[in-house]
């Protein structure tokens, strides 16, 4: 293991605090706890931090880094990339080799009609692609009238106005709007939360399902674009939805005749066992967008797949797509994807997460159900989460101030050395997919000593 180069903690806390406006953060609390922890080293599954502190990074940085921190061969893929060709698009008809290579390499693991690719930057880029060749195809097939997207409340589909929009955050919403019109929000597939007692796992995926066919039939088929999810909810809290939801949701969209997107940008790239969510749960979507793990965050990237008859449609009509950033398919980073997909196919991290480490994590987690504050485990692949609750049995939250108890117990674990994230009062994991068995060990035994440090 390398030993962390030595930075001068407390001048660059004091230069974060004076100029640097950290994302999706408490500005206030960055300057009131004297600047963000600076993270200064990776290797594997562990962070360093500016003081020396080794981090099992439980959240592979943002859901991203799939095969794991240091890895030589990523930096010497943009390094040959960089010293042949840096940088180059012109929006006239021109391409990069890795560019198309990288095209032609994730349709191949789409597989199935899924065979087209626009590139981006970023996730939220990735939907904002996504919603717009909706809207243009509907305008291609002569039905500009469908604009109307029905996603999901608490999904989270990115930062841009678009993405916002799509997503089903209030408190995102609330901020800075208003936003794109033609957006609706229906019930989340949150069993732990919305199952009623008389429900079953079947009862409550149709009830969920349904939700968004009854918005459908509200909107009027006719104005309705897409069908829009992550596979499962990440950033809303680890949210699997229950057997069936899927295949029905699919369903619905086949029956008035919409389109159906996912957005895999957590899901995507191993995660779940299957290289995309929606291979997991046996659907065919028509869209979808990747970020992430496409890269594993080694330099930003995102791409927008399309399936054929989007694809013909938009080209029958025979006009510019006027959509498009200067760095999409930015030759360097589609270097580096095509890097992080070889290391991901040699080593087999896909199918290790669905048989060996997707597993041992579901294991761990469960050896942690009887503990008093937690209310429900659950995983899929790589994907995990722990309910904290007040009351033993129930789904009743600590106090009035809902997050209070999930925040201490995410404090407590990084203070013993594990990254994990609170989203509100349920703890969420997403490790590298190069986690050992030892570190998930590491993982459980960390998150007991914090819960019980904070009963
Ligand atoms: N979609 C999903 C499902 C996400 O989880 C995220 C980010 O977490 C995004 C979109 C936005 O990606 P980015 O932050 O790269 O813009």
């Amino acid at each position: 293991m390398r030993s962390a180069p030595s930075y001068d903690n407390a001048d660059l806390r004091r230069l974060d605090v004076a100029h640097h406006l950290p994302p999706q953060q408490d500005w206030a609390l960055q300057k009131n706890s004297g600047g963000s922890r600076i993270i200064v080293k990776g290797e594997d599954s562990t962070i360093w931090d500016a003081e020396g502190n080794a981090i099992l990074d439980a959240m592979a940085g943002l859901w991203c880094v799939q095969v794991g921190y240091g890895r030589r061969e990523m930096a010497e893929a943009a390094f040959a990339q960089m010293s042949e060709l840096p940088f180059y698009n012109s929006f006239f008809r021109t391409a990069a080799p890795p560019t198309i290579a990288l095209a032609s390499r994730i349709a191949g693991l789409l597989g199935g009609s899924l065979q087209h690719v626009f590139f981006n930057n970023s996730g939220s880029e990735a939907v904002d692609t996504l919603v717009r060749t909706a809207r243009y195809y509907w305008q291609a097939r002569g039905e500009p009238q469908r604009s109307v997207i029905i996603g999901r409340k608490n999904g989270y589909h990115g930062s841009t106005i678009g993405g916002v929009s799509m997503g089903g955050m209030v408190s995102m919403h609330n901020q800075g709007g208003p936003w794109v019109p033609d957006h609706e929000h229906v019930m989340q597939p949150y069993s732990f939360e919305e199952q009623r007692p008389d429900e079953d796992e079947d009862m409550f995926a149709e009830r969920a399902a349904r939700a968004i066919e009854d918005k459908l039939l509200e909107v009027g088929p006719e104005r309705v674009a897409m069908i829009f999810g992550e596979p499962v909810q990440g950033a809303g809290g680890v949210i699997i939805p229950p057997r069936g939801y899927w295949s029905r949701v699919e369903e619905i969209a086949r029956k008035y005749g919409v389109l159906l997107g996912c957005d895999e940008v957590i899901c995507g790239y191993g995660r779940l066992g299957e290289w995309f969510g929606f291979q997991h749960f046996g659907v065919k979507p028509d869209l979808v967008s990747m970020a992430k793990g496409l890269s594993s965050g080694y330099l930003p990237i995102s791409a927008t797949a399309m399936a054929d008859h989007v694809v013909e449609t938009i080209r029958e009509a025979n006009a510019p797509f006027v959509h498009g950033y200067t760095y999409s398919g930015h030759p360097t980073s589609a270097a580096v994807a095509l890097a992080n997909i070889d290391i991901i196919e040699r080593e087999g991290l896909v199918d290790r997460t669905k048989n060996d480490t997707g597993p041992y994590l579901a294991k761990a987690l469960q050896s942690l159900a009887d503990h008093p504050l937690v209310g429900e485990v659950r995983s899929l692949g790589l994907l995990g989460a722990i309910e904290i609750v007040s009351e033993k049995g129930t789904s009743s939250r600590f106090g009035n101030k809902p997050g209070l108890a999930g925040a201490m117990i995410r404090d407590a674990c990084i203070e013993r050395g594990l990254m994990l994230r609170a989203v509100k009062d349920t703890l969420v994991m997403s490790p590298p997919l190069v986690i050992t068995h030892d570190e998930i060990d590491r993982i459980a035994m960390i998150v007991r000593e914090s819960l019980d440090a904070c009963e």
